[in-house]
């Protein structure tokens, strides 16, 4: 469960800060048309290098710190993968298997998709229109979304393995209702807003695969009628949350005694590998759904759930792409399907050891930062911050990549072949064999990629992670000044610690376990302050932006983005007292003024492309925050000093 900043990578060398005089003459802020007092991310987007200090910068204005930085590690990793003259050609055989999967993908046609798909699937499963053989009377509909798990593909039975959240240090295989893939419970039900337009274009989308399986496009339409009809009951018997009982842990015997029309033991049998299931603690969250769903079974005739469960396999494995490959999809593909090899070769071409040091100085700055700021807060009680305090202390940061990135070598053993689907479905299936493998051999904690230039907290681990692919110029550079690396970096790393006491991170002890350590005294005046933040975003979410900041996920989302500036704020102010002032360019901008606008600059992204939630990260981030406020003298009232303020942390 990690959460992260954004969706926000490769190396280039930042040029000294210090210039010579007319270079600081140069970097002199120009007059700007727009007034940073009523939209601050137009006014910081605007800024040019000069404005910012920024030289390595300067190439290019108008994208934000993380949009270069994503497109800095595409260019790298593409560089490194297809190994033309660097010296890295010779990496070890784990990191070639990345290079193979890359270059596999590449030379792959369109056109070959649905024959090769159609071939794999028929050598483990038995389907409908795929086998010429395939009788109605021999189908066991749990026997194949067995076999077809062990593929990593869920289909009407939904399980998995995660950690217990009441207690952290074990795993239970959960059981949950099925989720919907291509459209929504709510569109198929005929509940949301365009349920119509999609459902149809869903059905569209399932008679194209039908018809290049073969179908007559009667025929095809007519397979998709049914599987939309089927999908359709399956979701009219998927309990609502309200309906969701806390569940307890049961053991396989007793899940069978509970559904005993179910087989089971074909549903372990064929999808784990290992036997460490039989005795594992199960979870049923929707214990309703698995009772309903025997009675929609009995009532739906054999030949529509195969077509189903084929179907399933067919999105999973991108059936319907139509346009070849692209560098840009396959790069994509090989960082999420190969996440340790291609995290090996980015750490060891493009990220510095005394990177580690350089961050952990900042990290521990932003915490001290955050202590402070708990220590200070009046409507916390004693014993609640004392809790908040040892939870905020212990912590756990993963900088750059976590230890085991060199010690894995999963990656390494996999055959892969000259057939870029024949490669997806083992990797596929090696996945969902690790998944159910952790049973055995205990906790293997999965943490996001290296190379993502994003920041994740996981609240049952308590850990923060800040992958290599973020600390990489413009981002982040151990030369930059501090004004720079504390309004950027620290901004970051104080979001995602915000997140550990948000909405649902304050529900999680230091040890990441599910426990409440808040007194009820606490926790009355945790809520009124959220009740406080909550209307702010409503009517931001209503007036300007179309996403919905007014759930608790977002909620909690600006709740730490606000929280993340203030205390990297704090942090930044917390090292100029300790240390000289730092050399700032000519004129009259000050640090403080210098420290806000690089935050800024994290968030912009090309007119063309314009993202309402990176412009409300900066709102949502700066509005409450006086010292920003008195950095750049906004009048109360204005847009970014609005008189109705509220904060949390
Ligand atoms: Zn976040």
């Amino acid at each position: 469960m990690w959460k992260c900043l954004v969706f926000i990578l490769v190396q280039i060398c930042a040029a000294s800060l210090v210039g010579n005089l007319w270079q600081i003459f140069q970097r002199i802020p120009r007059t700007r048309q727009v007034d940073p007092c009523s939209d601050f991310y137009q006014f910081a987007c605007e800024a040019g290098a000069n404005d910012l200090d920024v030289d390595s910068y300067s190439e290019n204005t108008t994208l934000g710190f993380l949009e270069i930085a994503k497109q800095r590690v595409a260019e790298s990793l593409s560089k490194s993968l297809s190994c033309n003259s660097s010296t890295w050609c010779n990496d070890e055989e784990s990191f070639n298997n990345a290079r193979k999967f890359y270059s596999v993908c590449l030379d792959t046609q369109p056109e070959s998709t649905l024959p090769e798909l159609k071939t794999i699937i028929k050598s483990f499963v038995n389907l409908p229109i795929v086998n010429e053989s395939w009788d109605e009377k021999d189908f066991k509909w749990v026997r194949e979304v067995s076999v077809l798990r062990k593929y990593g593909v869920q289909a009407i039975i939904h399980e998995f393995v995660a950690r217990d959240w009441k207690n952290v240090s074990a795993l239970k295989t959960y059981f949950v209702a099925p989720k919907f893939d291509f459209v929504h419970k709510e569109d198929l039900l005929g509940t949301s807003r365009n349920s119509g337009e999609l459902v149809s274009f869903y059905k569209r989308y399932i008679k194209l695969i039908f018809k290049k399986l073969g179908l007559s496009i009667q025929k095809a339409g007519e397979v998709s009628e049914d599987i939309v009809a089927f999908e359709t009951e399956i979701a009219r018997i998927v309990p609502d949350e309200s309906e969701v009982t806390p569940p307890e842990p049961i053991t396989f015997y007793t899940l069978k005694n509970r559904f005993p029309q179910m087989d089971w033991l074909t549903y372990f049998i064929n999808s784990v590998k290992t036997s460490a299931i039989l005795w594992s603690p199960l979870i049923v969250i929707n214990e309703e759904y698995y009772r309903r769903l025997v009675n929609l079974i009995s009532r739906t005739q054999s030949r529509v759930i195969a077509q189903y469960l084929l179907f399933k396999f067919m999105f999973k494995f991108r059936a319907a792409v139509e346009d070849a490959h692209s560098p840009e999809y396959c790069l994509e593909d090989v960082i999420k399907k190969m996440k340790t090899n291609v995290g090996k070769v980015f750490v060891n071409n493009y990220y510095s050891p005394e990177t580690k040091q350089s961050v952990s100085e900042i990290v521990a700055d932003v915490k001290e930062a955050f202590a402070e700021i708990l220590n200070e807060s009046v409507w916390l009680d004693q014993s609640t911050k004392d809790q908040a305090l040892e939870k905020l202390h212990a912590v756990r940061t993963i900088i750059g990549y976590s230890d085991d990135l060199f010690t894995d070598n999963r990656e390494a053993s996999i055959r892969l072949t000259n057939n870029y689907y024949k490669n997806c479905v083992e990797l596929a299936r090696r996945e969902a064999e690790i998944e159910h493998m952790q049973l055995e051999k205990g906790l293997h904690p999965w943490i996001p990629s290296s190379v993502d230039p994003n920041a994740f907290y996981n609240v049952t681990a308590n850990t923060i992670f800040i992958p290599a692919g973020l600390l990489i110029p413009p981002v982040y550079d151990k030369t930059y000044p501090k004004y720079r690396n504390y309004g950027v970096l620290g901004a970051i790393i104080g979001h995602v610690l915000t997140h550990g006491f948000d909405f649902e991170g304050k529900d999680y002890d230091s040890k990441g376990s599910e426990q409440t350590w808040w007194t009820t005294k606490s926790l009355i005046a945790y809520y009124s302050h959220l009740e406080c933040v909550l209307p702010q975003y409503n009517n931001i979410s209503a007036s300007e932006s179309r996403e919905s900041v007014g759930d608790f996920g977002g909620l909690s989302e600006n709740v730490a983005d606000s929280g993340g500036i203030q205390v990297a704020f704090r942090a930044y102010m917390n090292w100029k007292r300790r240390n000289q002032q730092e050399l700032l360019p000519a004129g009259t901008i000050t640090s403080e003024k210098l420290f806000f606008m690089n935050f800024a600059k994290l968030w912009c992204t090309p007119q063309s492309n314009s993202s309402l939630s990176n412009k409300y990260h900066v709102f949502n981030s700066l509005a409450s925050v006086p010292s920003f406020t008195d950095a750049f003298g906004c009048e109360p009232g204005s847009k970014m000093n609005p008189v109705r303020r509220c904060k949390l942390w």
